[in-house]
């Protein structure tokens, strides 16, 4: 048994409180921007998240690592000029509640820490991951992963719409959940000290071998999905249970800790050619693995975490409880033809 203080302590500390501060972050944006009726589409609360999210991982990571480059989904773009200023000015203010010397050059700088190219070693981050769930109030995650060589080796999610059993509960404290290769994976309430060692817990995935008592786990988007084939590669499976739909990574947190067993990502008929991030599932992958999940795309093959921000050696993905893996991709490899 690994011992949890070598994947949250340490030199791994400002990545834990990264991850714990993002999270606190949405959640404020979320509720501050509600209050004061600023949802439009310019200043969605989407758009400020995801921006202040980025500007702070820029910032810590920047303090912590700053040999390793970051590679994110967000640039500083949208915020330059007369047009980005408002959203630039409510996203420096909410940083600023966290990092006192805020300023929005500073906040653009931070985030355009994330433009970098991928190295040997990099950091990716997607700031608010399922931003059309962190919307409708539904699940999002802020993901972090650290990459060598093209395998994610530490990764950290923070869930904010999950339960301690790692089901999706909008009341919920939220999850932290951290990971490291060959360390495994460990989950704390979000509200809970993740400098006491002893309030993290190993997570494990369900033991389930049996098809029929799976839970299934897909996009609530259905453009992001094709629920026709995952409906049929169920029915081939004889799966019983009605599919759980989340947004975001949150779902393979929920396969990691043992919520669900298998998790169905095939390409949508509208988008049949879209190729995967890296900052979609570096985090996940690792979490998953470490919990004693497997992951590889609908043909089976392993995620290629080397091939810059896009993930091209890749289509669509499954992911389970690694006991259900070989039985899944066949279903799979029935239904579409892939192969
Ligand atoms: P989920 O919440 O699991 O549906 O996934 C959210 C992620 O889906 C976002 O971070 C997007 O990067 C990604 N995405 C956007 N469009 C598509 C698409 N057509 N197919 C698959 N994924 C997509
Ligand atoms: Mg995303």
């Amino acid at each position: 048994m690994s011992d949890v203080t070598s994947v949250v302590g340490g030199a791994w500390t400002p990545a834990v409180r990264f991850l714990r501060d993002a999270a606190g972050i949405a959640r404020s944006v979320r509720l501050g921007m509600a209050m004061q009726g600023l949802v439009k589409s310019d200043l969605s609360p989407v758009t400020v998240a995801d921006y202040a999210v980025q500007a702070l991982a820029g910032k810590r990571l920047g303090e912590g690592w700053p040999d390793i480059p970051l590679v994110a989904e967000e640039s500083s773009d949208g915020l330059r000029g007369e047009q980005g200023a408002p959203v630039l000015e409510l996203v420096t203010r909410f940083v600023a509640k966290l990092e006192q010397e805020a300023t929005p050059d500073l906040i653009c700088a931070w985030i355009d820490r994330g433009g970098q190219d991928n190295a040997s070693v990099f950091w990716t981050l997607d700031p608010i991951d399922g931003t059309k769930g962190y919307l409708r109030g539904g699940q999002y995650a802020v993901a972090l992963a650290l990459v060598r060589d093209g395998i994610p080796v530490w990764g950290g999610l923070a869930c904010p719409g999950l339960a301690e059993d790692g089901s999706p509960d909008a009341m919920a404290s939220g999850l932290l959940v951290v990971a490291g290769r060959g360390q495994g994976a460990w989950a704390i309430p979000l509200d809970q000290d993740p400098s006491d060692s002893a309030s993290w817990r190993a997570l494990k995935v369900s033991r389930c071998a049996d098809p029929a008592r799976a839970r299934l786990l897909r996009s609530v988007e259905r453009s992001h999905t094709n629920e026709a084939q995952i409906e049929e590669i169920a029915q081939r499976l004889g799966v019983r249970a009605e599919p759980v739909l989340m947004d975001s990574q949150a779902k393979y947190v929920s396969l990691a800790a043992g919520a669900g067993e298998i998790l169905l990502r095939l390409l949508s008929p509208d988008r049949p050619d879209y190729v995967e991030k890296i900052w979609d599932h570096a985090a996940g992958w690792i979490a998953l693995t470490e919990a004693g999940g497997r992951v590889t795309d609908m043909n089976g093959r392993d995620l290629d975490f080397s091939q810059g921000r896009l993930m091209r050696s890749n289509k669509g993905l499954i992911a389970t409880n690694g006991v259900l893996h070989d039985a899944v991709v066949q279903a799979v490899r029935q239904v579409t033809g892939f192969s």
